[in-house]
């Protein structure tokens, strides 16, 4: 079931609706993204992402 509260466009991830533009886990978790050397770059990601 998709969340509502979550919109996401990204239908690569496993938990994307596919039907809809939302999540369907009930929570997820956002990080920052890092350069290789661990400093970070200024933009963040779903960590929740998984690809199908
Ligand atoms: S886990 Fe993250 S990337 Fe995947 S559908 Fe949910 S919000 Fe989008």
């Amino acid at each position: 079931m998709m969340n509502m509260s979550i919109h996401c466009d990204v239908t690569e991830c496993k938990y994307h609706d596919k039907t809809e533009k939302y999540c369907t886990l009930n929570a997820i978790s956002i990080q920052h993204e890092k350069n290789k050397d661990g400093t970070y770059k200024g933009e963040a990601d779903c960590a929740s992402y998984e690809r199908e």
